[in-house]
């Protein structure tokens, strides 16, 4: 079988490896058909996410056709169409019985394509706890959405969204950005996007939810939308890891700043201003304490219409095209804006 591995920075590999089977009572072993290129994928292939293990098997957001079972699984039997989780927990440490299951202590580093081996590869090992049979009328493509959307769900639970606010933002319209979009209008917010990149404007509007607006600057928001150039910001929400430092003067008293994104940056804030005017600062990671469930029937249910999101599918041979197509140009070796109207990019690995 092939397996697309991470060698060094600006080194990946598709090479084969040994087929993977289904030894042990409880696991389960997919033919991949569908893997979602994240960010966390060009983090690794550019050697800015330096958490990778180097010889890994990148690519974590998987759907595709259960091959071989266990004696013991019961969940999920061959030709089941499935969608992977790849964040392991063990739910008996401290961070497990503590709801931060994302954080678990029992897992070795972060997740499956991160620390050990995922699924840009024809085929995946897990155990039974980790697969979800897809309904019928769920596709394949949609369902690779729900592991970025765990994310966000994980990121959308810590915030307060009882006082609703028409003052809230969400920067970077990227694949992300519009999951917290979605998610955050599925619960009553309805945030105004942010986004630099043209090809990323143009490849978001016809994505969001009806009614959502999104805009090239903040200033262009403030002045087109709210009619007020200092329009506060009550709950932003930063996909670029770039917005700290330049918007924390301009919190609202009482506003939360959720970062997600995965870029190093550093930030200098006033821990005064902090304090005295009530701010919240947060960060989020992975799903957590079932936002994989809450994923899955998101999308099950067509409430969150996932397939909208995917603009590109592409086959796994492909991949240096595939990354090239989110800003990642492995051959010379630069990370910078998606060049074209990109969203969700898929690797085809079996086909539907
Ligand atoms: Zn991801
Ligand atoms: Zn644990």
């Amino acid at each position: 079988m092939r397996a697309l591995k991470y060698a060094d920075p600006w080194d990946l590999r598709l090479v084969e490896v040994e087929t993977l089977h289904a030894l042990r009572p409880h696991d389960v072993v997919v033919d991949i058909h569908y893997c979602g290129i994240c960010g966390t994928d060009l983090g690794i292939a550019s050697g800015f996410y330096p958490v990778a293990q180097q010889g890994v098997t990148i690519g974590h957001e998987a759907t595709g056709i259960v091959a071989e079972v266990g004696e013991k699984v019961t969940n999920a039997k061959v030709g089941d169409r499935v969608v992977i989780n790849p964040t392991p927990f063990c739910g008996a440490c401290r961070m497990c019985e503590s709801r931060r299951t994302n954080h678990c202590t029992n897992k070795m580093g972060t997740e499956s394509g991160v620390s050990y081996d995922g699924a840009f590869a024809d085929r995946f090992l897990t155990t039974q706890e980790y697969v979800h049979v897809l309904p019928e009328d769920v596709s394949l493509k949609a369902a690779a959405l729900t592991e970025p959307l765990a994310c966000v769900l994980g990121g959308v639970r810590q915030l307060d969204l009882s006082l609703p606010s028409p003052y809230t933002f969400v920067f970077g319209a990227g694949p992300l950005g519009l999951l917290y979009v979605w998610a955050l209008s599925l619960r009553g917010v309805l945030p105004i996007v942010i986004e630099r990149s043209e090809a990323r404007l143009r490849s978001a509007g016809p994505r969001l939810p009806k009614g959502a607006k999104i805009y090239r600057s903040l200033e262009e928001a403030r002045r087109s939308h709210f009619h007020d150039p200092e329009a506060p910001l009550d709950l932003v929400i930063d996909t670029t890891s770039g917005m700290l430092m330049e918007l924390y003067p301009q919190l609202a008293c009482g506003s939360t700043f959720l970062s997600v994104g995965l870029k190093t940056q550093d930030a200098t804030i006033d821990a005064l201003q902090l304090a005295d005017r009530s701010l919240t600062i947060l960060g989020s990671i992975d799903s957590r304490d079932g936002s994989f469930s809450e994923a899955f029937n998101l999308i099950a249910s067509g409430l969150l219409p996932a397939e909208k999101l995917i603009s590109d599918v592409i086959s796994l041979e492909d991949y240096e095209r595939a990354f090239s197509t989110l800003g990642c140009d492995i051959r010379n070796q630069q990370l910078g804006p998606a060049p074209d109207a990109s969203c969700k990019v898929l690797l085809s690995i079996g086909g539907e």
